[in-house]
């Protein structure tokens, strides 16, 4: 394991990843993805599909392979792709971006988030995010020289709900940029339009800019609806709407995301982004431009499926997860549920997690990863993250196998 000597230790001692010997750890999800094939465990901790997404879209990327886009894409995306976005956002939202400024192409969500989080942010400026929060964005702010600053979700009435007099306190005069996530990972939140316009009426207040990680957009379930904060009043100006095709397709490897706003800052995005990575995924670009634009209806089609399916799952998990003993948060959306182990006599979900190998033959992650040191909210602590977006049999044989913890 690496010893990191240069400015990038401050960036994994605010990941937490800075083992006790001062070596460097791998992220939760590489390190819990291990464990699983160390152990042979089920693997219900890193968010991905054990299925592909649609044969149609493979096709397209092998089409653009053997069509000979191989070769650098420009920097700001394939106009292709650039238009598919702005179709997407307009017909879905009825937002209206101008593809050949207003919309950049990047190497996955994480790339746009990076970007944006170092172009608008420095020393003496707070970053605000909700908490739990995504594993990249402490690192990214830390890389930024940022504070990070966060406020807690909190469980109202069975749902993870914004705390709304914390959010309201926790902006201020130094406050740069609100990096807000919905649907959530790692809680399955969906903020709701009451929700969202406190965050809009905070940010106008403060003239702070909006980067809003919408990468769950279509994986909603029940009676839940994405609103898109760029929608609100006031809000297009200010908003860098950041998503991504790993999700909404299926294929998480393909690393093709985007950032969609007001031109000023999605130049000041592509600004940093064209030394991070200058550009990528050329011959993805074209088909999730295909994916996107849906001529046929064939994606439509595929995702409405995907999304009753994920549905059917997520019932699935939070059962099993129930029966096993957990209290369980029944997510609104994402491929995520979070379960408390405190009633199975767990206090520590870090460690139920390293146990749950040997205890039950299954993975999951600690949600104090996605925390700070001394996480505000109550029962991230003891909470662990389990992903439903595996086969019906894996969850199934999963299931079984938590039911073990009761015994
Ligand atoms: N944001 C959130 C909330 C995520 O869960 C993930 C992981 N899928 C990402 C960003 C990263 O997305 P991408 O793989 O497109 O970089
Ligand atoms: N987004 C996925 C998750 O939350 C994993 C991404 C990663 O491995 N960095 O599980």
């Amino acid at each position: 394991m690496a010893h990191l000597t240069g400015r990038w230790n401050d960036v994994v001692r605010a990941a937490g990843l800075v083992a006790p010997d001062g070596t460097v750890r791998a992220t939760v999800f590489a390190e819990m993805s291990a464990l699983a094939t160390r152990t042979g465990a089920i693997n219900l901790g890193q968010g991905f599909p054990d299925v592909d997404g649609p044969a149609h879209v493979a096709e397209a990327a092998v089409a653009a392979i053997r069509a000979g886009r191989n070769q650098y894409p420009p920097g700001p995306g394939v106009p292709e792709l650039r238009s598919a976005v702005a179709l997407h956002q307009e017909r879905h939202y009825g937002l209206r971006v101008d593809p050949d400024t207003e919309v950049l192409v990047t190497v996955g969500a994480t790339e746009a988030l990076a970007a944006a989080v170092l172009a608008l942010a420095g020393p003496g400026e707070e970053v605000l995010t909700l908490e739990p929060y995504y594993d990249s964005y402490a690192a990214v702010v830390a890389a930024a020289g940022a504070t990070h600053v966060t406020v807690p979700l909190r469980v109202v009435d069975g749902s993870y709900r914004l705390d709304v007099e914390a959010f309201r306190a926790a902006v201020g005069p130094r406050t740069r940029i609100i990096l807000l996530n919905s649907p959530h990972n790692p809680t399955g939140a969906v903020l709701d339009r009451a929700e969202l316009e406190v965050v809009a009426a905070a940010a106008r207040e403060h003239d702070v800019v909006v980067v809003t990680d919408e990468v769950y957009e279509h994986l909603v379930y029940d009676e839940a609806q994405h609103v898109p904060i760029a929608g609100l009043p006031g809000m297009a100006e200010r908003t860098l709407t950041v998503s991504s095709a790993g999700k909404t397709l299926s294929f998480t490897g393909w690393k093709v995301g985007w950032v969609a706003g007001p031109a000023a800052l999605v130049d000041a995005v592509r600004a940093v982004k064209q030394y991070l990575t200058y550009v990528g995924s050329g011959p993805f670009q074209y088909a999730v431009a295909d994916a996107l634009t849906d001529d046929d209806g064939r994606t439509r089609a595929w995702l409405a499926d995907l999304v009753g399916s994920l549905e059917k799952r997520r019932d699935l998990l939070c059962e099993g997860l129930e029966t096993a003993g957990f209290d369980v948060v029944v997510p609104q959306g994402t491929y995520f549920v979070v379960a408390d182990g405190r009633p199975l006599g767990f206090d520590d979900g870090a460690e139920l997690c390293a146990r749950l190998p040997d205890l039950a033959g299954v993975v999951g992650v600690p949600v104090s990863a996605f925390c700070r040191d001394g996480a505000t909210g109550e029962g991230f602590r003891s909470a662990v993250r389990f992903t439903f977006v595996k086969q019906e049999d894996v969850l199934r044989e999963g299931v079984r196998r938590l039911a073990a913890l009761r015994r």
